[in-house]
């Protein structure tokens, strides 16, 4: 089946359902998993220099290049700059090395991870929680995220877990306008502004843990933060209803409904039986009654799951991107 795809600002064409890969480092689970999302038509593929996992993909990716079964064209892949990276004197190096571990002479989109940047570490060298905030100025990293299309590094740039004001900020000074705007969406954080601020610029919303994260506790207690309770779409009565009236499953509804909100979704698995799952999402429609129903399990900021909270020196930072608990 062909992908969809969703043509946005600057004329990117963004495939409109794609595979997440963070929390998935290891080599066998990351080959078979792209392994079968290549197989059953994913065209799009997100990963980030955090990940540490560009390298793995990269491999995979170029088996399937070489053996002719895929052009490089045909597959959009989206990296990102590091927390670490967030700096103007670092953008350069941070896509050097992206591409290099991806085996790639250019990826599709480029994005800035995270609107406040810190010091500079290796990758993995200390946990996320100590990292230190820094001064962080966009436009004058925008400016080397530009260059990178100049070089023929990025195709697109864009940025991801900026808020309106940030974004509104890089469109008035920028010569390359942002192609994507990737944050935390699924129907327990709907964040309707925002993505009717993006819609109407044209820029693609792409929506990270569209599941809900399940496992993020576990991310939460490798750092040593207090984990807390999450919404759950796989238990989810009202989620349960329109799957049973459409005959799939709970996770094709939350997806299907990402998607004609008109974001996309990037589903993490390294389940070869769920990454076909989450693929077959466009052989039935929700109606209006289904969509109303699936809007209402909005819960606003208290659905947030990604709220960086174990970022704990960055609250205070003036390009925190999220509501305070006080707003
Ligand atoms: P998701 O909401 O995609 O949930 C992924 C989890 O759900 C995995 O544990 C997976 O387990 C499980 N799962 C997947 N499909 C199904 C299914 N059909 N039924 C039951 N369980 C399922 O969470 P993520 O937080 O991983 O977000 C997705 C992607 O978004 C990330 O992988 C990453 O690429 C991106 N992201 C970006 C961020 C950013 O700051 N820009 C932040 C967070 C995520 P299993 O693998 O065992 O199937």
């Amino acid at each position: 089946m062909n992908v969809p795809v969703k043509i946005v600002t600057n004329g990117m064409k963004i495939p409109t359902i794609g595979l997440g890969t963070w929390q998935a480092t290891s080599e066998t689970e990351i080959e078979s998993a792209l392994n079968t999302a290549l197989e059953c038509g994913y065209r799009h593929i997100d990963t980030a220099y955090a990940y540490q996992n560009e390298e793995i993909i990269g491999r995979v990716l170029k088996n399937w290049f070489t053996s002719g079964k895929l052009k490089r064209e045909e597959v959009f892949i989206t990296t990102k700059l590091p927390i670490f990276g967030v700096h103007e004197d670092r953008v350069e190096m941070f896509m050097d090395r992206s591409l290099k571990n991806l085996g790639l002479k250019y990826v599709d989109i480029y994005l800035i991870h995270f609107p406040i940047g810190s010091n500079f570490v290796e990758n993995g060298e200390v946990p996320l929680n100590q990292l230190i905030p820094e001064r962080t100025d966009h436009i004058e990293i925008w400016k080397k995220m530009e260059e990178q299309v100049d070089a023929g590094k990025a195709k697109f740039i864009g940025v991801s877990n900026f808020n309106e004001r940030q974004i509104e900020k890089i469109w008035n000074n920028c010569r390359i306008k942002p192609a994507c705007q990737q944050i935390e969406l699924q129907v327990f954080l709907q964040q309707p502004k925002l993505v009717n601020y993006c819609h109407e610029k044209n820029i693609a919303v792409v929506a990270y843990s569209p599941l809900a994260s399940p496992k993020y506790n576990n991310f939460m207690a490798d750092l040593g933060v207090e984990i807390k309770d999450l919404p759950n779409v796989f238990t989810n009565p009202i989620i349960r209803e329109v799957a049973e009236k459409h005959k799939k499953t709970n996770a094709q509804i939350a997806l299907r409904y990402l998607i004609d909100m008109g974001t996309i979704p990037i589903p993490k698995s390294v389940s070869p039986l769920r990454i076909r799952e989450n693929f077959e999402v466009f052989d039935f429609s929700l109606d209006a009654d289904d969509m109303k129903k699936l809007k209402n399990l909005d819960l606003g900021e208290p659905g947030r799951i990604c709220d960086c909270n174990f970022l704990k020196r960055f609250e205070d930072h003036p390009e925190w991107p999220f509501p305070k608990s006080n707003q």
